[in-house]
């Protein structure tokens, strides 16, 4: 089994990690970017402290109070008349599988359209509903019937070759397309990441989400936004729906729900879509009140006033950093994010995506600069994702930008 290091931590602090020597390292990604306090936050500790005392699980058959407590602290941050919940999963995997098996439920449609590049999630069916067949390969059941793969809005390697501005939007044109001629015919939904996280921190360009919620209500097609990464005040919004008007008609959570690394996942959806019955998508500890009480005080901490603002100014000091890096360096193609969610797309001496080099920078980050940071493995592999913690101060931004400066330097 191949593993990052052999280093043993023990304990961490805000973003912060300490191995068993008493070595300190700043990871610039926040866990699997789910941790979006930080690494113990005292709010969030101390209400699960305070819930374990109490109790620790029961059925969910009785949970619905503690549940209904998040589902409408979430709804109140909701976009587009989305009222309702379900929270009965403890994985962004399932969680998709459940925005899935409703819109085709409510449609009784089969098809699923994803975009390439997507990722939503390690199950086999989350495996095949996402756009890589590079996952699929070495598990040859997991390709999904009725899971109709598009173009991805990757405006640095545009998949039709248009240079910004001038693409007239094949990419959504090509959609449609694919819901003519690809689908069975009977498409129940799309799902769409607002920033593809995994293949390359790619955000669509200004327009392309109002053409594919116009292109959705033309087709009746049910539009799921897989918030896993964005959601939850990453990009300085409770939700990237908000940012990027995307009006979906639900909304998928998990990752950084859970506050401190807790595993927690969430469905939420327009009340005419609540149209599972309880036993119909339900896991033992799906809404385990250790799990829900991390959602309950990750929401308290995320929702205090100035939090989300200060997120997003945080984001343009790091952004504003990133961008330099960019110009120092040819190597990075592009420094693309918002808020604290950034990539930075490693480039050889013609634009060829250069994984290699991505590689090198996140070893060598990690040995001789004590920074933890991820490479994308979709895609080409060479982004560069840079995601601290919500709760990064301004330094440690400063600082996690200095180490990938010296990182730089001396990976040619
Ligand atoms: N959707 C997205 C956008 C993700 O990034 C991930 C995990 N990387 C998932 C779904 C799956 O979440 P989980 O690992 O909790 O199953």
């Amino acid at each position: 089994m191949q593993t990052l290091t052999t280093n043993r931590f023990r304990t961490g602090k805000g973003i912060k990690l300490i191995d068993d020597s008493g070595v300190e390292y700043l990871d610039g990604v926040s866990g699997t970017f789910n941790l979006s306090l930080g690494y113990n936050h005292p709010h969030v500790v101390s209400k699960i402290q305070e819930q374990v005392g109490n109790l620790t699980h029961m059925s969910s058959s009785f949970t619905e109070p503690y549940v209904d407590e998040v589902l409408d602290h979430l709804i109140e941050y909701a976009p587009n008349d989305i009222n309702a919940g379900w929270m009965r999963d403890i994985t962004g995997s399932t969680a998709n599988e459940c925005a899935t098996k409703i819109a085709q439920k409510y449609t009784q449609s089969t098809d699923i359209i994803s975009l390439y590049l997507s990722h939503h999630g390690q199950t086999q069916f989350a495996t095949g509903i996402s756009g890589n067949a590079f996952r699929r390969k070495r598990f040859p059941n997991s390709a999904v019937a009725n899971s109709v793969h598009v173009p991805a809005p990757y405006c640095y390697r545009c998949p039709f070759k248009s240079s910004s501005g001038d693409c007239e939007y094949q990419c959504v044109e090509a959609i449609s397309d694919a819901i003519e001629y690809a689908s069975s015919g009977s498409v129940a939904c799309m799902i769409i990441e607002p920033i593809l996280g995994n293949g390359g921190n790619i955000i669509p360009p200004a327009g392309y989400f109002k053409r594919l919620r116009k292109l959705c209500d033309e087709y009746n097609i049910i539009l799921i936004a897989d918030e896993v990464q964005t959601g939850i005040g990453r990009t300085g919004y409770m939700f990237a729906s908000e940012l990027f008007d995307i009006q979906p008609d639900m909304i998928t959570l998990a990752k950084g729900l859970g506050g401190i690394g807790v595993p927690v996942a969430a469905v939420l959806m327009q009340s005419r879509l609540n149209v599972l019955e309880k036993h119909e998508h339900s896991f033992t500890s799906g809404s385990n009140l250790i799990s829900v009480t991390a959602a309950k005080s990750t929401l308290e901490v995320v929702s205090e006033p100035g939090f989300l603002d200060d997120v997003k100014r945080k984001g343009e000091i790091l952004g504003g950093l990133l961008q330099d890096l960019a110009m120092k360096y040819p190597s990075i193609g592009e420094a693309r994010g918002v808020g604290l969610m950034w990539g930075l797309e490693m480039v050889g001496d013609n634009n060829e995506p250069d994984t290699d080099k991505t590689n090198a920078i996140i070893d060598r980050a990690f040995t001789d600069e004590h920074l933890i940071l991820r490479g994308s493995r979709y895609g080409f592999g060479n982004v560069v994702k840079v995601r601290p913690s919500l709760t990064t101060t301004e330094d440690e931004l400063v600082e996690i930008v200095e180490r990938l400066d010296s990182v730089l330097a001396s990976v040619h």
